[in-house]
C-alpha cells in the first residue's frame, strides 16, 4: 500500500473566524494547510512552497482576490495551482469574473461543510478524459 502525501492547500483568508472554520474543516479532512491573510502573504508562499490547490477570499483588504488570482496565473512558477475564489457574493456575475480571472471555481460564503468539502475534494483530484 502506498501512502501520498497529504495534499497541500492554501488559504487566503483576512477573517480570522472564517479562517479557523476553514483550518477545522481542512484538517480533519487530513491535509495541509498553509495560511495567508494577504495577497502579498499569498505570493510568498506559492511561489516558494509547493500548494496544490489555493482558496483564494474575494475580499482582500488592499489587493483583492481576483486581482491575486490574475498574478499568481501570469506567474509561471504559479500558474498551474488551481485556485477556488470564494465569496459571500453569490450572483452569477460575480462567479463568471472569477472564472474570468483564472479560477476553477468559486465556493460561496457562508460555507457549508459537506458541500465544501466535496467540492475541495473534487478540485483536487480533476477528472482526466
Ligand atoms: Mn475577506
Amino acid at each position: 500500500m502506498t501512502t501520498r502525501p497529504a495534499p497541500r492547500l492554501l488559504v487566503v483568508e483576512d477573517n480570522e473566524t472564517n479562517m479557523m472554520i476553514f483550518r477545522d474543516l481542512l484538517a480533519t479532512e487530513g491535509y495541509s494547510v498553509r495560511e495567508a491573510a494577504t495577497a502579498e502573504e499569498a505570493f510568498a508562499i506559492a511561489r516558494t512552497e509547493p500548494v496544490d490547490l489555493i482558496l483564494m477570499d474575494v475580499q482582500l483588504p488592499g489587493m483583492d482576490g481576483l486581482e491575486a488570482v490574475r498574478v499568481l496565473k501570469g506567474d509561471p512558477s504559479t500558474s498551474e495551482i488551481p485556485i477556488v475564489a470564494v465569496s459571500a457574493h453569490a450572483l452569477p456575475p460575480h462567479q463568471d469574473r472569477a472564472i474570468e480571472a483564472g479560477c476553477a471555481g468559486y465556493v460561496t460564503k457562508p460555507i457549508r461543510a459537506r458541500d465544501f468539502r466535496e467540492r475541495v475534494r473534487s478540485y483536487l483530484s480533476p477528472k482526466r478524459s
